[in-house]
């Protein structure tokens, strides 16, 4: 990780993804402290779970920090062609192979003909 070449919202970022993380070893070592006698088996369980949700938790890293989530300008409708208008973030689940994962992402209207897109889809 360059701290130095990143921009504050980078690091912002960064931090939020870091935050995460710390928060996912926090609960592996509090589940070995409540757990000092655990069976193999119950410890391979523990690890996968940890994995999913670090799988999870980076892809929904990767997915927002994507520059066609927010486009600038807005992108075409669909229908009349006519530029559309940014409505805020919604959460949108994205099933992947890594696991299910909740994002951000733009959404945009065309007030004529009533219709939202989440770009690029
Ligand atoms: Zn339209």
């Amino acid at each position: 990780m360059n701290r130095a070449k990143g921009t504050e919202a980078e690091s912002e970022k960064e931090t939020a993804i870091e935050a995460a993380m710390g928060e996912i070893l926090n609960e592996v070592q509090a589940w070995k402290e409540q757990h000092p006698q655990a069976r193999f088996s119950e410890m391979e369980e523990q690890v996968l779970k940890v994995r999913k949700r670090f799988g999870e938790e980076m892809m929904r890293e990767l997915l927002e920090g994507r520059a066609e989530a927010h486009p600038v300008p807005g992108p075409q409708c669909p229908e009349c062609r006519k530029e559309m208008h940014y409505k805020g973030e919604k959460k949108r689940r994205v099933v992947s192979s890594i696991g299910e994962t909740r994002v951000n992402r733009g959404n945009y209207y065309c007030s004529k003909c009533r219709r939202s897109v989440f770009p690029p889809g």
